[in-house]
C-alpha cells in the first residue's frame, strides 16, 4: 500500500519569524494509492499547511509526517531526499504567482527536470515538454512562450504539466481551480482526473468549494482550526453528515441542503487561530455546545464504517 499518514502534533512557523502558531493538531490519515483525498475547511483552517508540511516547505516541530513507511521530514532534509521530493510534487492555488513570467514555458515544465538530473542533453528534454505540454491539453508549440501569454486556466495547465515533469506518485493540490473563472474550473479538474486515471496518481486536493470537492474527491475530511472534526467516503458525507460544522458548510450551499434533517444554523467567523477556543474549538459557533464541549476536547472516533467524526453531541447520540 501507500501511505500517507501524518499523526503529528506540530507547532508550525507561519509567515512572520517568531510567530508561532498551532496551525495543525493531530492531524491523521492515509490516501490510498491512484485515490483522491479532499481536505475542506473555511480559510484559515491550516488545509494550506497540511498541504505545505507534505511537500517539505514547512517542518513540523513536533511528531512526525510518513510517506510510504519513510519519515518524509528526515528524509526531505538529506541530500538524497531529492528522490522524496521527486515522488511528491504541489500545485498551487496561483498559476500567476507560482510561474516565474520572466522563463518561457520550456524552461519551467524542463526545470524539475534539469534540477533532479533526469534529462541533460537538450534535445530529449525538449521532446519531454513536448509531450507534457500535450498531457495537459497544451501544444509542443507553446514551449517558446511566456506565461502572460496564456489565460489562467492555461497557465494552470502549465503548472500541472511542470508538477508531472519528474513523474510523481503524489501530487498535493492546494485550491487549484479557486483562481480560476467557474468555466474553466471543471476543464482543469478533468485534465487532472484523466491524468490520474492514466498514471495512478494520488491527490490530496485541498479546496473550500464543497462543488468541486465533490466533483474531483473519492473521500473527504473535514478541517476546522488545524483539526479534523469529520472524515468519511464522499457519498457518505454528502448524504450523511454527522459533526455540525459539516452540516454548516453542506447547508450554506442551497442544492445540498439536506430536506428532512433541521438546519444547522450557526453564525460567527473563524476565530484566532492564534487563541483557539479550548475544549471542542467549534464550540462558540455550535448550536448543540454544552457544558462538556466548552472543557473536554472530543476525539475523532469512528461512528460508522468509513466515517470519523470528532463530536461529543454525535457520541452521546443526542444529534
Ligand atoms: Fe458542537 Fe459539542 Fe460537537 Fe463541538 S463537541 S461540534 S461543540 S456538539
Ligand atoms: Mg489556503
Amino acid at each position: 500500500t501507500f501511505d500517507v499518514s501524518a499523526p503529528w502534533l506540530n507547532r508550525v512557523l507561519e509567515g512572520k519569524p517568531r510567530q508561532s502558531l498551532n496551525a495543525v493538531d493531530g492531524v491523521s490519515f492515509d490516501i490510498r494509492k491512484g485515490r483522491t483525498l479532499a481536505l475542506v475547511g473555511e480559510s484559515g483552517c491550516g488545509k494550506s499547511t497540511v498541504a505545505r508540511l507534505l511537500v517539505g516547505l514547512y517542518e513540523p516541530t513536533r511528531g512526525h509526517l510518513t510517506f510510504d513507511g519513510q519519515d518524509a521530514h528526515a528524509e526531505f532534509k538529506k541530500p538524497e531526499g531529492r528522490a522524496l521530493r521527486r515522488r511528491i510534487q504541489m500545485i498551487f492555488q496561483d498559476p500567476y504567482a507560482s510561474l516565474n513570467p520572466r522563463w518561457i514555458v520550456e524552461d519551467i515544465i524542463g526545470e524539475p527536470l534539469r534540477e533532479h538530473g533526469l534529462i541533460t542533453d537538450k534535445a530529449e528534454l525538449r521532446e519531454r515538454v513536448g509531450a507534457l505540454l500535450k498531457s495537459v491539453g497544451l501544444s509542443p508549440l507553446d514551449m517558446p512562450k511566456y506565461p502572460h501569454q496564456f489565460s489562467g486556466g492555461q497557465r494552470q495547465r502549465i503548472s500541472i504539466a511542470r508538477a508531472l515533469a519528474t513523474e510523481p506518485e503524489f501530487l498535493v493540490c492546494d485550491e487549484p481551480t479557486s483562481a480560476l473563472d467557474v468555466s474553466v474550473q471543471a476543464q482543469v479538474l478533468n485534465i487532472m482526473k484523466d491524468l490520474q486515471r492514466e498514471r495512478g496518481l494520488t491527490y490530496l486536493f485541498i479546496s473550500h468549494n464543497l462543488a468541486v470537492v465533490r466533483h474531483v474527491s473519492d473521500e473527504v475530511g473535514v478541517m476546522y482550526l488545524g483539526r479534523l472534526v469529520e472524515r468519511a467516503d464522499k457519498h457518505t458525507l454528502f448524504a450523511a453528515p454527522k459533526h455540525p460544522y459539516t452540516r454548516m458548510l453542506l447547508d450554506a450551499i442551497p442544492e445540498m441542503r439536506q430536506t428532512g434533517r433541521a438546519r444547522t444554523p450557526v453564525q460567527g467567523e473563524v476565530p484566532n487561530p492564534l487563541n483557539p477556543p479550548g475544549g471542542c474549538t467549534f464550540h462558540p459557533r455550535c448550536p448543540h455546545a454544552n457544558e462538556r464541549c466548552k472543557t473536554e476536547r472530543p476525539a475523532l472516533n469512528a461512528v460508522s464504517e468509513g466515517q470519523w467524526v470528532a463530536c461529543h453531541a454525535v457520541q452521546e447520540q443526542r444529534i
